[in-house]
């Protein structure tokens, strides 16, 4: 909690920031290759933790970008209209109903300033990407976090429930959030699924399906929000050029939605929120088809490739679809990442710093996971032999 931190307290001014802002557990990012660097002395570090594309940017993004390399001393073009204008052509979408962000983060931030507030609730499942129960709390709203699928579940272990969902709204839910597929457990909900909760849910509350990954799943029956936005005119669906167009440190997403909710979630937008070079760098790569198919088939690859070295290890996995794979490791998962980081290996724990048991010594929650970014041929092995020796260290002192 931000309270025990060296920078709040005694600080008078600190002292007098929205409570629940106070509240708020900040968000713990991927470790950067450069910090495990200076802390473990090694070199050579293989980066799997923050879902980035281990193919690069997309060359035509890049350069676009920089023959756009815009005057300095000039704003970027505040409505994004070139942008705005491709998305517009390559998925059939009115542009007034395009909403830019500084990454999708900003486009979900926008919808927490203009739907939530205190005395109105978001819902989501557990194990949903933890910018939803962050982006509820800062607008000093209450977080309803529906029980997901249990771990025993036939076809997905801690999926969502759509169902329990549903059946959790009320009349102060103002907005759902719903990852398709879901980070961090690669999950997914299927179309009829979607199309069955989309119709339960009351046309006043704002359901927010977030697609970040979807371009990595190859499968023609699987939903498509953008297809769903003319039916559902509550429907606000994101997605990012973080993931698959590799244009993460760019900073640039969007929001799809009917242009009466865009024009919403424009009051609350920062007038030049995405720099001219991310307009530029993703208007070049929406159209790079070579480069998306690649990125598409060399994840089918690695997935599988990770899928079965924890197969034949006896790991359990969660099914996903997406650019990572969620890995019950048997131990503490903090513990793990730390003894992986000696051997230059960045993954991520999940389950928050300790695992937690439940009165059977049973793990709770994703306490034993790590959630490993699908990588290069070559970086798959390191980690699968990174993980190997840490686990036979571990094997042997206990
Ligand atoms: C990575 C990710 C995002 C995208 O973040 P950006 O701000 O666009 O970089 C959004 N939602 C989920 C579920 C993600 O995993």
């Amino acid at each position: 909690m931000s309270d025990s931190s060296p920078h709040s307290g005694s600080h008078p001014a600190a002292e007098q920031a929205l409570s629940y802002v106070r509240a708020i557990s900040p968000y713990v990012p991927g470790k950067p290759a450069e910090a495990v660097a200076r802390e473990f002395g090694v070199t050579d570090i293989v980066k799997l933790a923050s879902n980035e594309n281990p193919l690069g940017a997309s060359p035509a993004a890049q350069a676009a970008m920089q023959q756009a390399m815009p005057p300095l001393n000039i704003y970027p073009d505040g409505a994004g209209f070139a942008l705005k204008q491709a998305l517009s052509k390559r998925f059939g979408l009115d542009p007034a109903g395009i909403t830019l962000g500084n990454g999708s983060n900003d486009c979900l931030e926008m919808v927490a300033r203009a739907w939530l507030g205190p005395g109105r609730k978001a819902l989501f499942s557990a194990y949903a990407f933890a910018i939803y129960a962050l982006a509820t709390q800062e607008a000093g709203a209450t977080a309803i976090e529906v029980p997901a699928f249990a771990p025993e579940h036939p076809d997905m272990p801690y999926g969502a429930d759509l169902a329990a969902m549903q059946a959790a709204i009320d009349a102060d839910t103002r907005v759902i959030f719903l990852a398709n597929p879901n980070n961090p457990t690669g999950t997914w909900v299927d179309r009829d699924a979607l199309v069955a909760f989309l119709d339960a849910v009351p046309s006043d509350v704002v359901v927010v399906l977030d697609e970040a990954y979807t371009e990595y799943v190859d499968d023609p029956v699987f939903p498509n929000g953008l297809e769903l936005l003319p039916r559902y005119p509550n429907l606000i669906v994101t997605r990012t050029f973080s993931k698959i167009y590799g244009l993460a440190a760019m900073r640039v997403g969007y929001a799809a939605s009917h242009p009466a909710l865009a024009s919403i979630m424009d009051r609350v937008r920062q007038p030049f929120n995405v720099s001219a070079q991310a307009l530029a760098a993703a208007e070049a790569a929406l159209s790079d088809d070579e480069f998306l198919e690649r990125s598409r088939l060399a994840n089918a690859e690695g997935l599988a490739q990770l899928t079965r070295a924890f197969a034949d290890r006896a790991l359990p996995t969660i099914p996903s679809r997406a650019n990572f794979i969620t890995v019950d490791v048997g131990h503490p998962a903090g513990q793990v990442f730390q003894a992986l980081l000696r051997e230059g290996v960045i993954v991520r724990p999940m389950g928050g710093p300790t695992a937690k048991y439940d009165a059977d010594g049973r793990v709770v929650g994703l306490g034993h996971h790590l959630r490993i970014t699908v990588g290069t041929d070559e970086q798959n092995r390191r980690v699968i032999a990174a993980l190997d020796h840490v686990l036979s260290n571990m094997a042997e002192t206990a």
